[in-house]
């Protein structure tokens, strides 16, 4: 067993944490008070390197791992979530995605402008209808010519209303059920496509959800992501990567809120000496602590399994344990955040 990250990884989460540090924490106030998102930083992301981390060097990538990736999202997490997530919708749902199921051309086309921050890119999935059930969207593509034609609408989409392109799954053959849906590449300006009203959220303020609707929106048939009514493989083989790297964010953010709770508990005094001191918001700390250390070793083993098994490793391991990565780090940044308030009182 080896706990330690390696040279490369060591290097990716220390140049995000002091970019975080430096460039993101300054703004985390104003992105969420004004649910404001940074897009300028967010696409200067690129140009250092830190959008295509997993995606292979002659893709205009950094030739590193998933494991990198979920390194990466957390430290970003532990200054904004909100630039997390727009993050991970970017460079994971989307560009990991297309990079793992693109022909070469799709690859050669998006992937450089996409790493470099000169195209953001989103994943759309849910429907105003279909959320856990995503098997029931009602979203269809019919062919005409060269051509398919998309109708349907895609709300919660996170980036969508900055996006220029995205993933969008839709019903090719309505009747087949799982067996008929479609993934496809929608580029922003596409006739018939468009971004209607950004969503006001309670979290996650400042990283840009909104409503893709397609009108008889045209998408060229170059465009087909992966193989026609094989939509359903393309976003399952997706999820336990999905799953290992998102709970990276919550790891992040529970350690962002602990780093903040310790700092106030050495600093503010009550009955002549600093909080700290006291037995009960010791016991606090250190249940933060051990939440946040177990939460974050299930973690990265989740994200070094869901890496094994893109390089070809087998076993079903990896199904279950990121599932459980992301359900006990979801709980866990809760509790963690939810400590650290009460140690903020008023
Ligand atoms: C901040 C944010 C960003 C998002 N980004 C994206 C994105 O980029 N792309 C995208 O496609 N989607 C995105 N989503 C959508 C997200 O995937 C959905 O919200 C999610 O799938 C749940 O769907 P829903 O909100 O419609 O809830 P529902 O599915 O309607 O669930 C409502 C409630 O019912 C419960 N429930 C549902 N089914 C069952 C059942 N069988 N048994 C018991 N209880 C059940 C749920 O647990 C929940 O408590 C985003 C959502 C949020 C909040």
């Amino acid at each position: 067993m080896d706990f330690s990250l390696t040279t490369e990884q060591k290097m990716i989460k220390d140049t995000v944490r002091d970019f975080a540090r430096k460039e993101i924490w300054p703004l985390a106030g104003r992105i969420d008070e004004e649910d404001w998102f940074p897009e300028g930083l967010f696409r200067r992301m690129g140009g250092l390197g830190m959008l295509a981390i997993p995606i292979p060097e002659e893709y205009g990538g950094a030739g590193g791992d998933i494991v990198g990736q979920m390194l990466a999202l957390e430290d970003l997490s532990r200054c904004s979530p909100s630039v997390a997530l727009s993050f991970g919708a970017h460079a994971n749902l989307c560009m990991y995605n297309l990079h793992r199921n693109g022909s070469e051309e799709q690859k050669r086309r998006f992937l450089p402008p996409l790493g470099s921050g000169g195209m953001i890119g989103c994943l759309a999935l849910t429907e105003p209808g279909a959320g856990s059930d995503a098997m029931s969207i009602r979203t269809t593509a019919r062919r005409s010519g060269g051509e398919y034609i998309l109708n349907g609408t895609k709300t919660f989409i996170t980036n969508a209303p900055i996006a220029d392109l995205a993933i969008v799954y839709a019903k090719t053959d309505p009747g087949a059920g799982p067996k008929g849906i479609t993934a496809f590449l929608v580029e922003k300006g596409s006739p018939g496509y468009s971004v209607s009203r950004k969503i006001k959220k309670m979290g996650h303020r400042g990283s840009p959800t909104g409503e893709i609707i397609m009108e008889d929106c045209r998408v060229p048939e170059r465009n087909v992501l992966g193989i026609e009514n094989n939509g359903v493989a393309v976003m399952m083989r997706g999820l336990d990567v999905e799953r290992a790297f998102f709970a990276g964010e919550a790891v992040g953010i529970a350690q962002g809120a602990f780093d903040l709770a310790l700092q106030y508990a050495k600093e503010r005094e009550q009955f002549g000496q600093p909080i700290g001191g006291f037995q009960l918001i010791q016991a606090k700390l250190s249940d933060m602590y051990a939440d946040i250390e177990a939460g974050r070793l299930l973690c990265y083993k989740a994200a070094q399994l869901a890496m094994e098994a893109e390089r070809g490793g087998k076993g079903t391991e990896i199904h279950k344990l990121a599932a459980a990565s992301l359900m006990f780090n979801a709980r866990m940044c809760n509790r963690v955040a939810d400590e650290a308030v009460q140690i903020h009182g008023g």
